[in-house]
């Protein structure tokens, strides 16, 4: 904002990965008067979400629909399959894998932590190898963050399968896909996956609050021996309500209606047309920063996220100043930064209902805002990101809408 003003003009540019801007279309579906959430109209609605959401996830089984934010998902997924005690594999992606871990703890898990350096995704060679050490077929489940929101480093989820197949290893396969989910291409049942977690404010385009656990027959299997506590997570009740367009509570009734609508626009671009418009907008991004001479903390370009990249800056610049100026001066906010490399990067967000234009400013504003700072970079980026832009225009592969 400008040195003397109290109040920013023009939209805040929400860079952060999740909430994401909610669409006026999403936000005009949610302002409607409220609903008898045990009567027709409100059973036809819900009837409608939890058949869309199973779209997204691409899946044929239930879909638990949780008014909960995304932590309240990872707990439904531990709660409903796994008992006191028992051996569950993870891997410290970054700072969301350590709070799924710390949460599994806390529920008297024990969870073993295959460590990184919070610069990479998850290699599948070290999933097989653990379990292949698991001689006895005693770890009840592997636990993955798909895009790990905290690094912008994602995981190859089909060859994590494969992995725990080639172990021969039985145990459940529960993977977070809270900021990749209808973003990125994500495949439930193809993928053979058991427990996926979801959440509404990032590809979804919802407000935070409501979050998903997408479940396999061998989940559903397994919530029949499960002996930690549940309640308000419970998968059976939600399931036996769900099948006649209710829940056991009052649910989030508003918030349904905007989910229908977040699903319909997204079905209405195509999957594939929002998948390749990440593919494109995150590469746009990752060229600006490389022109820029900044480091993508994302180590392996193999591992690069779509839906969101982290940026360090150089020794001697501080990221948390970096990010205050930028949104003094230029009215956007970027992602912070955590665990050991707390204060060196921000992350901007490019997922959700966001376009060329939008991440065009979004890069513009952070090259003035890396100038004000005296970040040292190569000046330029920005044109960078344009001319690939133009270049991915040029030969749009564009696929019809379902
Ligand atoms: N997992 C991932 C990958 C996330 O990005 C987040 C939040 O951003 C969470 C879990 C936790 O979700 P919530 O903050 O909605 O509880």
């Amino acid at each position: 904002m400008a040195q003397n003003s109290s109040r920013p003009a023009g939209r805040h540019f929400l860079q952060i990965p999740g909430p994401t801007p909610v669409p006026d279309r999403v936000l005009r579906a949610i302002d409607r008067p409220v609903i008898d959430h045990r009567g027709p109209e409100f059973a036809k609605m819900a009837k409608t979400a939890l058949e869309g959401i199973k779209t997204i996830f691409k899946t044929a089984n239930p879909v638990i629909i949780y008014t909960a934010t995304g932590t309240g998902a990872w707990e439904g997924a531990l709660v409903n399959t796994l008992s006191p005690g028992d051996r569950v594999l993870m891997v410290e992606t970054g700072q969301f894998a350590t709070l799924w871990k710390k949460m599994a703890e806390k529920f008297g898990l024990k969870a073993e932590f295959i460590q990184t350096d919070w610069r990479t995704g998850t290699d599948p060679a070290l999933i097989e190898a653990h379990l292949r050490k698991d001689t006895n077929k005693e770890i009840k489940a592997v636990c993955v963050v798909h895009n790990e929101t905290s690094t912008g480093c994602s995981s190859p989820i089909p060859a994590i399968r494969k992995a725990i197949d080639a172990a021969g290893h039985p145990a459940l396969f529960m993977v977070d896909t809270i900021s990749s989910l209808a973003s990125t291409d994500y495949r439930h049942d193809e993928w053979g996956v058991d427990v996926a977690v979801g959440g509404a404010q990032k590809g979804l385009m919802m407000p935070p609050g409501m979050s998903f656990n997408a479940v396999s027959p061998k989940a559903l299997e397994a919530y029949k021996t499960s002996k930690l506590p549940k309640s308000f997570f419970d998968w059976e009740d939600m399931i036996n309500m769900n099948k006649v367009g209710f829940f056991p509570y009052t649910p989030a009734t508003l918030m349904l209606s905007g989910l229908v609508e977040g699903i319909a626009m997204l079905h209405e671009e195509g999957l594939d047309n929002v998948f390749a418009r990440h593919d494109r907008l995150a590469e746009a991004v990752r060229r600006a920063v490389t022109h820029w001479g900044l480091e993508i903390l994302c180590r392996d370009p193999k591992y690069y996220s779509s839906t969101v990249t982290a940026i360090l800056l150089p020794e001697g610049h501080n990221a948390d100043a970096f990010r205050t100026l930028a949104l003094e001066h230029f009215n956007i906010s970027y992602g912070a930064s955590f665990g050991p490399y707390a204060g060196k990067y921000f992350r901007i967000g490019h997922l959700g209902d966001t376009n060329d234009a939008t991440i065009i400013g979004a890069l513009a504003a952070t090259e003035m805002a890396l100038s004000l700072a005296g970040v040292p970079h190569k000046k330029g980026g920005v044109q960078v990101a344009m001319d690939y832009l133009i270049t991915a225009h040029s030969a749009p592969v564009r696929v019809a809408a379902e």
